[in-house]
């Protein structure tokens, strides 16, 4: 299934092109073996070159993603990825494997049940990711909404209780910005609604651009 995720995300990868090298997890197959006295077997191809452990869970339970290398960036992009397209319900415990050649994958899943998944995964690892990821140049290509939006919208009563839309528009008019000479020039009132069409449309947030989605996290 993580295979079926993987080949969605790296067909969307392939239409950026500087993305570079694509992840691809690599195919396993049962076989049957009657003569065998274990007669169901997984085999795949043998990975030649340096094995590494992008992602992984430490003896405490609790994640450990590896964020130097480009091939580290792209799975922790490919799990921002599928957290993002399964609502938060699906994380990416387990990836390793040699270049973007990925295997062994290990996921947890948020609630028993989820597609027909029974393996229920420590909730706190979830709560752990979303606060422990940075996004990184690939969750910008991919315009990922940072999590800590996602999260905000996920839970109805807001735990920065303080952050009203009205405030946030003020952080958006900070004296260093160009909205700010620019409202200087024109009219007040003119100047903020193009501030409120600009960050409220749907349309910007659904493909919001890399610069934006960083200083969202810098915050
Ligand atoms: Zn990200």
């Amino acid at each position: 299934m993580a295979r079926e995720y993987c080949k969605i995300f790296s067909a969307e990868a392939r239409t950026i092109e500087s993305f570079g090298p694509c992840l691809e997890v690599i195919p396993v197959y049962l076989i049957f073996r009657p003569a065998n006295v274990v007669p169901y077997a997984t085999v795949e191809t043998d990975l030649t070159g340096a094995y590494q452990k992008y992602s992984s869970l430490d003896h405490k339970g609790r994640l450990d993603v590896r964020t130097s290398s480009t091939v580290e960036q792209k799975c922790c992009a490919f799990q921002h990825w599928i957290f993002q397209w399964t609502n938060g319900n699906l994380l990416l415990t387990r990836l390793e494997g040699v270049d973007t050649k990925i295997t062994n994958i290990g996921f947890s899943v948020k609630s028993t049940g989820y597609q027909g998944l029974s393996v229920a995964g420590n909730p706190q690892i979830f709560e752990q990711f979303v606060s422990q990821h940075k996004c990184n140049y690939f969750c910008g290509l991919f315009g990922l909404r940072s999590l800590k939006v996602l999260e905000s919208l996920a839970t109805p009563t807001r735990s920065k209780g303080s952050r009203s839309p009205l405030l946030q528009r003020k952080t958006t008019a900070s004296p260093s910005t160009p909205q700010n000479s620019r409202k200087a020039a024109g009219s007040p009132r003119v100047s903020r609604k193009v501030e409120q069409d600009g960050c409220k449309t749907p349309a910007r947030q659904k493909d919001a651009d890399p610069p934006k989605s960083n200083l969202a996290d810098i915050k």
